[in-house]
């Protein structure tokens, strides 16, 4: 196996015994993502000279014996959502182009302070406003297993990344699925922790009563890993909740006989891809194999989740963008007449067409007149939602379904039609409306050969049991071991 092929837990044990120094993982990396970068687009920047500077340092540490962090010379991506201080952040924006926060994100300090390696700044769709990527401002990222396919989106990049062995993990964000179909769609594993569960400090508002930052690596245990770093307690972010984060690698391998998996049967209805049913069919198979027992379910405002959601997050984003003035961050239009012109033109030059349309469509619903009839009527059937799942989880322990309707889409395909995009998120949207915990683990393939995911969702603050439950499948398959066949330069085959 080459060194960039390895899992995080793998690297970590052989920096730790010195077997490897940590100049020689990133300078791997760097080279990988020189040779194969080009096909790829994953990055938005690469930390190339930052990156080399910071292992050296790590180096020495371990060379004087000095305490070094949990993730010592681990090579992290971040979606470029998320804020780094001395590194730019662009939201994959014209609007942010070459803007450099004056903090660095709570999750970005949690990764510098276990001595991770921040190796770049991740593609996304603008502003994280979409399912395939496609909406960047600046590049279109590719899938790696078949480059005429979209990665998934809105943390295309971050997902990319990981499934190209550009990254050993990457952070991204979700606020209706962009961890979770980004990770089923190039074949990883995405964890979208419970809504509180990790702060928000330094992520970019998108849709708040939604947004949640989540893990993308490529198995279970390096999910337990990254998310241990990440989740806890900050107190600047309000919803960030005082709970203890348990030890997430601790009995991961405790099973899952007696296990109640809940199958919704809103999920599996027309509309479902036969491949992705057939692969869901087969993981059920397994589970049963294991000792778990399989309980059909009702979501019954399920067909609602779509519709809702995109009211909720679009109203939450136009109040969120209203600060894209020109006066404060980035962009400013360099021709005016007044003020208002100057909001005008900087809007309308910064802004992709994906971003003007929620900016339009949220403060439609926002609008005195019809307020109550879209976002208080939204929020209220969000609440039915909600209590679709409580009712569930008095029966099931967890729920099982697809991650991603279809297991990928072309470049393309669905870039004219905002309404076949948005129906990419409908089995992750709820949870993000309900604000429970979801992972999506590799679970097969298609006839095309492009990874499937299925999902598996919990109560509030159950990471650790979704982190069980998946470990177990996981530990039967092989399907997170397989890699997709890139064009590389010759010194890298
Ligand atoms: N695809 C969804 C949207 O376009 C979800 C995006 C996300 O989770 N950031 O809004």
């Amino acid at each position: 196996m080459r060194l960039f092929e390895s899992t995080t837990l793998q690297i970590k044990e052989k920096i730790l015994a010195r077997e490897l120094r940590v100049s020689e993982v990133i300078e791997c990396f760097i080279e990988r993502i020189k040779s194969v970068e080009p096909d790829i687009q994953a990055y938005i920047t690469v930390n190339e000279a930052a990156a080399i500077k910071k292992a050296v340092e790590i180096d020495k540490k371990i060379e004087n014996a000095e305490k070094v962090g949990f993730l010592a010379g681990i090579p992290v991506a971040v979606k470029d959502n998320i804020c780094t201080k001395s590194l730019s952040t662009t939201c994959a924006s014209k609007i942010l182009k070459n803007f450099i926060s004056p903090y660095d994100a709570f999750v970005v300090k949690r990764l510098k302070e276990e001595d991770a390696v921040i190796i770049g700044k991740t593609n996304l769709d603008e502003f994280a406003m979409g399912s395939s990527t496609e909406n960047s401002g600046y590049k279109i990222t590719r899938n790696p297993w078949n480059p005429e396919y979209v990665p998934g989106g809105s943390s295309g990049g971050s997902a990319a990344a990981v499934a190209a062995d550009l990254s050993l993990m990457a952070l991204g964000s979700d606020t209706g699925g962009s961890v979770r179909q980004p990770a089923a769609l190039c074949g990883v594993v995405g964890v979208k922790p419970t809504y509180g569960r990790v702060s928000r400090y330094g992520l970019v508002a998108f849709g708040s009563s939604l947004d949640q930052i989540g893990t993308l690596t490529k198995d279970v245990k390096d999910a337990a890993v990254l998310l241990q770093v990440i989740a806890g307690h900050d107190s600047r972010d309000s919803t960030s909740m005082k709970i203890t984060v348990p030890d997430y690698l601790h009995e991961i391998d405790s099973g899952v006989n007696s296990l109640r998996i809940g199958i919704p049967k809103e999920y599996f209805a027309a509309g479902l891809n036969p491949d992705v049913h057939e692969a869901l069919k087969g993981t059920l198979k397994i589970y049963e194999k294991l000792g778990a027992r399989i309980i059909d379910i009702s979501l019954p405002h399920t067909e609602y989740a779509v519709s809702v959601y995109y009211i909720v997050a679009n109203a939450e984003a136009s109040s969120n963008l209203a600060r894209y003035d020109g006066v404060r961050y980035g962009h400013r239009a360099s021709r005016s007449n007044g003020i208002i012109d100057m909001y005008c033109r900087t809007r309308s030059e910064g802004f992709g067409n994906e971003v003007k349309r929620r900016i339009m469509l949220g403060n439609y619903a926002l609008s005195s007149g019809y307020y109550d009839a879209y976002y208080l009527k939204a929020s209220k059937v969000r609440n039915l939602i909600k209590i679709d799942f409580d009712m569930a989880f008095e029966k099931v322990d967890c729920i099982i379904c697809p991650t991603s309707p279809v297991p990928g889409f072309k470049i393309g395909e669905r870039a004219k039609n905002p309404l076949e995009m948005y129906l990419s998120d409908i089995y992750t949207i709820p949870a993000n409306l309900a604000g429970i915990p979801a992972i999506s683990i590799p679970c097969g393939f298609s006839k095309e050969g492009l990874p499937i995911g299925m999902q598996i969702l919990a109560k509030h603050f159950e990471e650790k049991k979704l982190l069980q439950i998946a470990y177990a499948f996981e530990r039967e398959t092989d399907f997170h071991a397989k890699k997709p066949v890139l064009k590389v330069s010759s010194a890298q085959r």
